[in-house]
């Protein structure tokens, strides 16, 4: 007998690059994700609709850059309290991979919730998420925060989720914008080394903690001492602040529907992102600056861990049209690509189908 099973990718509206500082993060599920078929079988077989490449026998290879290093990932960090018997397990998706939209985070929660109601293990949507995170970290070797995980796994229809991530914990915040919705708009743009620019990241913000002493989460930090640090270090701590301070702003902003200081928010995340953090680049900076250069567009940023990937946009809803016609065509021009756009519509997370 099979079971399947969804699990979404997310975007994040606010709150970028600050989630393995213990910050506040912003993200919603998506209606795309990635689906899993997890059958009993005599012996392990991964395969995918998107690769030609699957694996089987149980002979586990390290990571190779393969797809199913993520699955692999799974099978070897799962808890051995309830031991993975062979299987076969079949993957389909509909997000862009690598743009941001968290398809790997996806893949990890879809074969974690299968593992965890065919073994009856009884793990949370936060320890499968945690679990995700740690595959992410220790097996494919990006030390990344938790929101991508968390994300797929507590999604909620018609809701962002306000995540603290030096909990993890979070609330659900409801999405009604009455005349304006979320676009997230794909830059196509490849991204580099993405994971080795991240992980650099990471590691300057251990060096800000260590300088000025903090031992916990960096963005909940409440210090005047930056001015000790190098200009470089100084730059990225203020994304870090800042960013931390939005997120709070954009949260009541949403509770009163003021869809004008939500964009302005999203506005000045974009560009603390790209001038502080400096994790944009020419290709989002371009499609967030034709978004925004369109009327009845409220704000756009860069959205996920950067380099390439997608923004998120605010927009009027009778003004989507005439803006995806426009950015396309600006884009288009500017940069040779064709942007996607894909309706940010709040979804539900992980679930058995
Ligand atoms: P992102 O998470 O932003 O989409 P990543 O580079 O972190 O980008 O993850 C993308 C990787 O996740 C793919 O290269 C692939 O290894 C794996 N992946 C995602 N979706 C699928 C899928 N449907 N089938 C197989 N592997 C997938
Ligand atoms: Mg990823």
């Amino acid at each position: 007998m099979s079971l399947r099973v969804f699990a979404p990718g997310r975007v994040n509206l606010i709150g970028d690059h600050i989630d393995y500082l213990g910050g506040d993060v912003l993200p919603m599920a998506l209606p795309l994700g990635t689906e899993v078929t997890l059958t009993p079988a005599d012996a392990f077989e991964f395969v995918s609709a998107q690769y030609p490449e699957r694996w089987t026998g149980d002979d586990w290879p390290q990571p190779s850059g393969q797809w199913f290093d993520y699955v692999v990932g799974c099978i070897q960090l799962w808890p051995d309290s309830t031991p993975v018997r062979p299987c076969r397990i079949a993957v389909t998706g509909d997000l862009p991979r690598g743009s941001g939209l968290s398809s790997s985070a996806s893949l990890e929660v879809a074969v974690l919730t299968a593992l965890n109601a065919w073994l009856n293990a009884g793990l949370s949507p936060t320890e499968v998420a945690l679990l995700g995170q740690r595959v992410e970290r220790e097996w494919i070797g990006l030390n990344c925060g938790i929101m991508d995980q968390y994300a797929s796994a507590w999604g909620a229809a018609g809701h962002a989720l306000h995540v603290d991530c030096s909990g993890p914990r979070h609330v659900q915040v409801p999405l009604t914008l009455g005349d304006s919705g979320f676009w997230v708009v794909n830059s196509k743009a490849p991204r580099g080394l993405p994971g080795s620019l991240y992980n650099e990241r990471v590691a300057e913000t251990a060096e800000i903690a260590s300088r000025l002493g903090i031992a916990g989460a960096l963005a909940r930090a409440d210090v005047n001492a930056a001015d000790a640090l190098p200009p470089r270090l100084r730059q990225r701590f203020r994304h870090v602040v800042s960013e931390q301070r939005r997120v709070g702003q954009f949260v009541e902003a949403a509770a009163a529907r003021d869809v004008l200081s939500m964009g302005a928010l999203m506005n000045e995340s974009h560009a603390s992102l790209r001038d502080d953090y400096e994790v944009s680049g020419e290709d989002l900076d371009a499609l967030q600056a034709a978004l925004v250069a369109c009327p009845g567009v409220l704000g756009a940023r860069m959205t996920g861990g950067g380099f390439g990937g997608c923004v998120v946009a605010l927009i009027r809803n009778d003004a989507a049209a005439s803006v995806r016609d426009q950015v396309r065509s600006d884009y288009q021009t500017s940069r040779g690509r064709t942007p996607d756009f894909i309706g940010g519509t709040p979804s539900a997370g992980a679930r058995v189908l």
